[in-house]
C-alpha cells in the first residue's frame, strides 16, 4: 500500500529515524518541526496519516490534533501520537481529541508499521464515502437523512465468564452501547443480519492460545459479521501479535490490563468508523437510487459512474484503474436464449463483478452489456489480477437462469487503462479503455488488454 505520510516532531533526530522506519515499507514522508508547520503543511499537503509528537515548544501534540480534528480540510486524516511519557491523562486526552492512536517512545517498528496500513485502510473508506456524497451532491440529490441509529450493539467475547463479567462492568455508565456477553461458541452462529453486533471486543486467548485471532479470521469471513469492527485484548506488550491482529483486520488492539475509559473512548471511535462504512455500502437513500442505479442489476448507471470516474481522478492519491468490459457475443446469447434469459445473465454477471471488488471500487453498468470498473490505488500488476479474476468470474462458471433451463456460458473481454498525470478527466482514460477493450475483441475475445499510456 503506498501512502504519504506526515512526521511531527521539534527533535531532528526522531523525524529522521522515524522517517527511514517508514522508508522501509515505501511509505513516502513529509515532515513538519513545530505545531505551526503541522497544521500548514496537512492542510497543504494532504497526507494520508499523521505522526504526532506530544511534546513540542510551540504547541502540545495533543492541541495540534484538535485543531486538526476541527478543520474539515484535514478532519479526515488518521492521526497517531507519539509520546515518550506514558501518562493516562495525556493519553485520554489525545483519544478525546480525536487521535486515532497513541504509541510511546521508543516506538516498536512492527506495531507502527501495522498500525499505519489498518489506518490507511479505514482513511481509504472514508474517502471514498466522501466522494460519493459529493457526486450525489453534484447531480442535485442531497444524502438522506440518517435513520436513527440507537445506541450501538457490542459483543464481549472474553476468555472466561467472570473476566466477561469484569469488563461488562467496566463499560457500565460509560454509554458506549448495548454491550452483552457473547460466548465463544455462540460468536459465530448466533446472530442475524439484524441483530450482529457492531463492535467485538475479543480476548486473543480464549479457551486456548491464539484462539481469538482466529475467532476474528472466521467472523471476517462471514456475510453477517464481516462489516463488524472488531477490538483485540492483548496480554500487555505483545505488539507482535498485536500486528498481526491489525493485519488480519482488527480496528483497533488494547493491552491488559484493561481501562474502562480506554476501552470505551475506543469501542466509539470504532463504533462511528463502522456506521460510516455501514453508510457507504448501503449508497444513499431510495429516491436517489432510482436516479443512479440501474435497475436491471443494481449497480450504479452511466451517468452516475461518468460524474464519479471523473470525481475520483481529480482527488486522486495514487493512480487508479479504469476498466471498460463488454460481453462477448452477446448478441447470440438473446437470439438462442430469449431476451429475457438475457436479462438474467446480465444481473448474475453484475452479481459476479460486485463480489470481486471491494466497497470502494466502483462498478457500473454503462451500456446494453457493457460494464465499468474503476479501481483506486491499483498499479499496472494489480489492475491485470483484477482484471483477470473479473474475466474468470464471468467465464468461467455457466450461469442457472432458470431451474431446469439449460446453463448458459458467456466470455468477456476487458480494456484497462491506468490514469496518468497528463491526462485527467474520465473521457480521455475511457478513451484509452475502450480502444484496448477493441483490441481484446480483435485478438480473439475472452482477453484482458491492457492500453498503452497516451503520447501527452
Ligand atoms: P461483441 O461484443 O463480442 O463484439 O458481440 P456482441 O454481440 O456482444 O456485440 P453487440 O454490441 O453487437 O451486441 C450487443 C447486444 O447486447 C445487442 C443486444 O441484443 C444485447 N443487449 C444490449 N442490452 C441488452 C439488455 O438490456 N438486455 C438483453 N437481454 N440484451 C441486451
Ligand atoms: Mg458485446
Ligand atoms: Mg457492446
Amino acid at each position: 500500500m503506498t501512502g504519504r505520510i506526515l512526521v511531527v516532531d521539534d527533535v531532528a533526530t526522531n523525524r529522521i529515524v522515524m522517517k527511514v522506519k517508514l522508508s522501509v515499507a515505501y511509505y513516502e514522508v513529509i515532515q513538519a518541526d513545530c505545531g505551526e508547520d503541522a497544521l500548514r503543511k496537512a492542510k497543504s499537503e494532504r497526507p494520508d496519516l499523521i505522526l504526532l509528537d506530544v511534546l513540542m515548544p510551540d504547541m502540545s501534540g495533543v492541541t495540534v490534533c484538535e485543531k486538526l480534528k476541527a478543520d474539515p480540510d484535514t478532519a479526515d486524516i488518521p492521526v497517531i501520537l507519539i509520546t515518550a511519557m506514558a501518562d493516562k491523562d495525556s493519553k485520554m486526552k489525545g483519544l478525546e481529541k480525536g487521535a486515532d492512536d497513541f504509541l510511546t517512545k521508543p516506538v516498536d517498528e512492527i506495531a507502527l508499521l501495522a498500525r499505519v496500513r489498518s489506518l490507511l485502510r479505514a482513511r481509504d473508506t472514508q474517502r471514498e464515502l466522501r466522494l460519493r456524497e459529493e457526486t450525489c451532491a453534484e447531480l442535485g440529490f442531497a444524502e438522506g437523512a440518517t435513520a436513527f441509529e440507537g445506541p450501538g450493539r457490542i459483543a464481549l467475547v472474553a476468555p472466561d465468564g467472570p473476566t466477561a463479567v469484569v469488563w461488562k462492568h467496566a463499560l457500565e455508565g460509560k454509554r458506549a452501547g448495548k454491550v452483552e456477553i457473547v460466548p465463544r461458541e455462540h460468536a459465530l452462529a448466533e446472530f442475524g443480519t439484524r441483530d450482529a453486533p457492531d463492535v467485538f471486543v475479543i480476548s486473543a486467548d480464549l479457551a486456548s492460545r491464539n484462539d481469538g485471532l482466529r475467532l476474528l479470521s472466521d467472523l471476517r469471513s462471514r456475510p453477517v459479521t464481516r462489516h463488524a469492527a472488531t477490538l483485540m485484548i492483548l496480554p500487555s506488550g505483545d505488539a507482535e501479535r498485536a500486528a498481526i491482529a491489525l493485519d488480519l483486520g482488527a480496528g483497533d488492539i488494547l493491552y491488559e490490563p484493561l481501562d474502562a475509559d480506554e476501552l470505551a473512548v475506543r469501542i466509539k471511535t470504532q463504533l462511528r468508523r463502522k456506521r460510516q462504512s455501514d453508510r457507504l455500502r448501503s449508497t444513499v437513500d431510495a429516491g436517489l437510487e432510482l436516479a443512479v442505479t440501474d435497475s436491471l442489476t443494481g449497480l450504479h448507471n452511466r451517468r452516475y459512474a461518468l460524474h464519479h470516474l471523473d470525481r475520483m481522478l481529480a482527488h486522486r492519491g495514487t493512480s487508479i484503474a479504469v476498466m471498460m468490459l463488454d460481453l462477448d457475443f452477446f448478441k447470440e446469447v438473446n437470439d438462442r436464449h430469449g431476451h429475457a434469459a438475457g436479462d438474467s445473465v446480465l444481473a448474475v454477471v453484475a452479481k459476479r463483478l460486485r463480489a470481486q471488488l471491494r466497497s470502494m471500487d466502483l462498478v457500473a453498468r454503462i451500456g446494453g452489456e457493457e460494464f465499468l470498473v474503476a479501481i483506486p490505488d491499483a498499479d499496472r500488476t494489480r489492475a491485470l489480477e483484477v482484471a483477470e479474476r473479473l474475466r474468470l468470474a464471468v467465464g468461467s462458471t455457466p450461469i442457472m437462469v432458470a431451474t431446469g433451463a439449460e446453463p448458459i456460458s458467456v466470455t468477456m473481454s476487458v480494456g484497462i487503462a491506468l490514469s496518468q498525470e497528463s491526462e485527467d478527466s474520465a473521457k480521455a482514460i475511457l478513451k484509452r479503455a475502450d480502444q484496448a477493450l477493441y483490441d481484446s475483441k480483435s485478438e480473439g475475445r475472452n482477453l484482458v488488454t491492457m492500453a498503452t499510456a497516451s503520447a501527452a
